[in-house]
C-alpha cells in the first residue's frame, strides 16, 4: 500500500481547532484524521479510516480465535423485540426511535441483546449447536445526555458487540473467561494500558460484570484499585462496607435553635460554639446530610426521593444513578412548590418521602441532622429508633483512602479512565424474554444463558491517541498506525525521485507506506506533519542524499541517524 499525501484528502492544521476539549480529539482533528459533521457524529478521514480499520482488523482476529463468528445485524429495527425485552422503555432518552412512513415505530439499535436472543432462538434446536459465540462489527446509536470529546462519546459509534450462549451457568462462566482473555490481547495489541474493574450491568440487566478501563485523566469512569490487595472497582459499583456499630443508649433526640445553618460547615461551627450535647468536638462526618433528588423513570411518572449521606460527603449523582438505573436522577430544586421540605434543615425523622441512607447509616447510628423547621436541627437522632429508611443506597462520593471493601485492611485509590471494553455474565433474561429452548442431552426443553461483551471500536481510537501522543502530534503503537513507514521527500528532484523509489520498494516488501510527496511545501511543514500524524519509522530524503545518505528517524525516541539509502529498505525490514 503506498499513499500519496500529494493527493491525499488530508489538510493538518496549525492552529487548536475550537470545538476540542482533549488532547486526543485536538490531535485527531489537527492531523487530519477525523472531521465532525454531525452533533456526536465523525467522518473518517482517509487517515483515520485506516486507524479504524487496523484496530477493528484486531478485534476481529482476536475474536475469532476464541471461536466467534461473525454477523451482522441493521441498525435500524422494528420496534417489537424491544418491547419484549422491556427495553424499549428502560433504555430511556438514549433510544433513538422513529417511525417510518406506514407510522410503524422503528429504533436504532443501540445494542443488539434482542436479535442475537430470537436469531438464536430461530437457527438453533439442539444441544448440539452449543457453545456458540457470535459477534459483529457494527455502527450504534445512542442519543447520549451529553456527547463529547469528540470519539470518546458520540451519538454514533462503531461497537463490537458479541454475545455467548451456553447451556450451563459453567459454560457461560468458561465463554465469559475467553473473552476476558480476548479482551486483554486485543488491549495489549492496541498498546493501551488497562484496569479491569468490577462494573455494574446498567440498563442491560444480568449479573457478573467487568469493564476495561483505559487510565487517562480525561476518561468519564472513575474507579478505585485496593492500595494492598487486587479489589479495583468501577466507582458506580463499590459496596460500601456497613461499619460495626456498638449498640448503647443514646439520650433521646432534642431540638436545637441554630438558625442561618442551611449548610454543613456553618452547622458544624455553630454545633461547637454552642457545644450542643455538650460536645465541642462535632465534625461534619457526624452529621447526616439529606438530598432532595428527583427520579425520572422511564415510563412512568416522576417521584421525589431524599438521599441521606454522612454530611462530610457529596452526593455522587453518577454512582446514584447506576444504583437506581435504569432510572435517573436530578436535583430537586423546586423548594418553593413543597413547603413541607425545609431546605437546608431536612432530617429524615418524620419525612413523608421515600427515604434511601447510605449504608453508613447503620441501625444505631446516631446524627446531628436538620429538625424539619426553618433555622433548627436535631442531636441524637438515631437511626432504627428516630426514624427507619426505606432502603440503603450507594450514593455517597467514594474517596481515596476509604478502607477497602474487599480486604478491609488497604485504602482505595482514585483513579480515571476511559471504558474501552465491557463484559458481562447476562444469564437467561433475554433467552427467557424469547423463550429460546433447545433440545438437551436428555431429550428435554434447555434454555440457553447468555453473555455480552462490547468493545468500543471507535472509542479505542481515541483511546489510543489519548495514550500515545505528546506535545508535537500523535504516536501511534506501530499495530494501529495508519502506515509502516512514512517516507519525506525533503525537497524536490532528485530527493522526490529517490524517495519513489525507495518508497516503491518498501511498499513491494509488504510494508504500508505514507509517502510525502508534496511539492510545493517547504521541509520544514513536511517534518511537522509526519510529526503530526504520527507515524513512527520516519525516512527523510533530503540534503544528505548527494552524499548517497538518508535519514532514519524514530518518531517515539526521537533518535535520528543516517544511512546510506542503499540500506534503507534493509534497515525497514529487518
Ligand atoms: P458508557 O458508560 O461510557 O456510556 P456503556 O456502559 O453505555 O458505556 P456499553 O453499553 O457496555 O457501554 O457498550 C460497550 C462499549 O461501547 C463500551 O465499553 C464503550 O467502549 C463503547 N461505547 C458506549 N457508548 C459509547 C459512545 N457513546 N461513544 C463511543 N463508544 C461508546
Ligand atoms: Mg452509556
Amino acid at each position: 500500500m503506498l499513499l500519496r499525501m500529494s493527493t491525499m484528502l488530508l489538510r493538518t492544521l496549525r492552529e487548536e481547532p475550537a470545538e476540542a476539549e482533549v488532547p486526543s480529539h485536538r490531535l485527531l482533528l489537527r492531523a487530519g484524521y477525523i472531521r465532525r459533521a454531525a452533533p456526536g457524529g465523525y467522518t473518517w478521514l482517509p487517515l483515520g479510516k485506516l486507524v479504524l480499520d487496523r484496530i477493528t482488523a484486531i478485534v476481529r482476529a482476536e475474536m475469532t480465535a476464541i471461536g466467534g463468528q461473525e454477523v451482522s445485524f441493521p441498525a435500524l429495527l422494528p420496534r417489537e423485540p424491544y418491547d419484549v425485552s422491556g427495553r424499549w422503555t428502560d433504555y430511556g432518552d438514549d433510544l433513538f426511535t422513529l417511525k417510518d412512513r406506514r407510522g410503524a415505530e422503528l429504533l436504532l439499535a443501540p445494542t443488539h441483546e434482542e436479535m442475537f436472543a430470537l436469531l438464536v432462538r430461530d437457527m438453533t434446536s439442539s444441544y448440539r449447536d452449543f457453545p456458540l459465540i457470535l459477534f459483529q462489527v457494527q455502527t450504534k446509536f445512542r442519543d447520549e445526555a451529553r456527547p463529547r470529546a469528540g470519539l470518546l462519546r458520540g451519538r454514533e459509534f462503531l461497537m463490537k458487540d458479541a454475545y455467548s450462549f451456553d447451556l450451563s451457568d459453567a459454560g457461560l462462566a468458561d465463554s465469559y473467561a475467553r473473552h476476558r482473555e480476548a479482551y486483554q490481547r486485543i488491549f495489549a495489541r492496541l498498546g493501551l494500558s488497562h484496569t479491569i474493574v468490577a462494573a455494574m450491568s446498567g440498563a442491560m440487566g444480568g449479573s457478573a460484570s467487568e469493564e476495561f478501563l483505559a487510565l487517562a485523566d480525561v476518561g468519564e469512569d472513575t474507579f478505585v484499585a485496593c492500595t494492598t490487595c487486587d479489589y479495583a472497582a468501577n466507582t458506580e459499583a463499590v459496596v460500601t462496607p456497613v461499619p460495626a456499630v456498638a449498640q448503647r443508649e443514646h439520650p433521646p433526640l432534642t431540638v436545637h435553635d441554630t438558625p442561618a445553618t442551611p449548610t454543613i460547615t456553618a452547622l458544624v461551627e455553630l454545633a461547637n460554639e454552642q457545644a450542643l450535647d455538650g460536645r465541642t468536638d462535632w465534625s461534619a462526618a457526624d452529621t447526616l446530610k439529606n438530598v432532595v433528588v428527583t427520579v425520572h423513570h422511564p415510563g412512568r411518572e416522576d417521584s421525589l426521593l431524599v438521599v441521606g449521606v454522612p454530611g462530610d460527603r457529596e452526593v455522587d449523582l453518577k454512582r446514584l444513578d447506576a444504583a437506581l438505573s435504569p432510572a435517573t436522577v436530578t436535583l430537586f430544586d423546586d423548594f418553593a412548590a413543597r413547603p413541607d421540605l425545609v431546605r437546608g434543615y431536612l432530617g429524615p425523622q418524620g419525612l413523608a418521602l421515600r427515604y434511601l441512607a447510605d449504608p453508613r447509616v447503620a441501625p444505631g447510628t446516631a446524627w446531628l441532622t436538620g429538625a424539619n423547621q426553618p433555622g433548627k436541627h436535631a442531636t441524637s437522632v438515631v437511626a432504627g429508633r428516630d426514624f427507619t429508611p426505606d432502603g440503603t443506597v450507594e450514593a455517597a462520593e467514594v474517596r481515596a483512602g476509604d478502607p477497602c471493601p474487599a480486604c478491609g485492611s488497604g485504602e482505595l485509590a482514585v483513579r480515571r479512565g476511559i471504558e474501552i471494553g465491557h463484559i458481562f455474565q447476562l444469564g437467561r433474561r433475554y433467552t427467557e424474554a424469547f423463550a429460546v429452548d433447545v433440545l438437551g442431552a436428555d431429550g428435554k426443553p434447555v434454555r440457553p444463558t447468555m453473555g455480552s461483551y462490547g468493545v468500543g471500536v471507535s472509542r479505542a481510537v481515541a483511546a489510543v491517541a489519548e495514550q500515545h501522543h505528546d506535545e508535537r502530534g500523535l504516536l501511534w503503537p506501530d499495530e494501529v498506525a495508519p502506515a509502516d513507514v512514512h517516507v519525506v521527500a525533503a525537497g524536490k528532484d532528485g530527493q522526490l525521485g529517490t524517495a519513489e523509489a525507495l518508497s516503491a520498494e518498501l511498499v513491494s516488501r509488504g510494508l504500508r507506506v505514507l509517502l510525502d510527496d508534496r511539492q510545493q511545501l517547504s521541509a520544514g511543514v513536511k517534518f511537522t506533519d509526519a510529526e503530526l500524524i504520527g507515524v513512527r519509522r520516519i525516512v527523510v530524503v533530503g540534503r544528505r542524499l548527494a552524499e548517497g545518505y538518508a535519514e532514519i528517524r524514530d518518531r517515539r525516541t526521537g533518535e535520528r541517524h543516517d544511512v546510506p539509502v542503499t540500506d534503507v529498505v534493509r534497515v525497514m525490514t529487518e
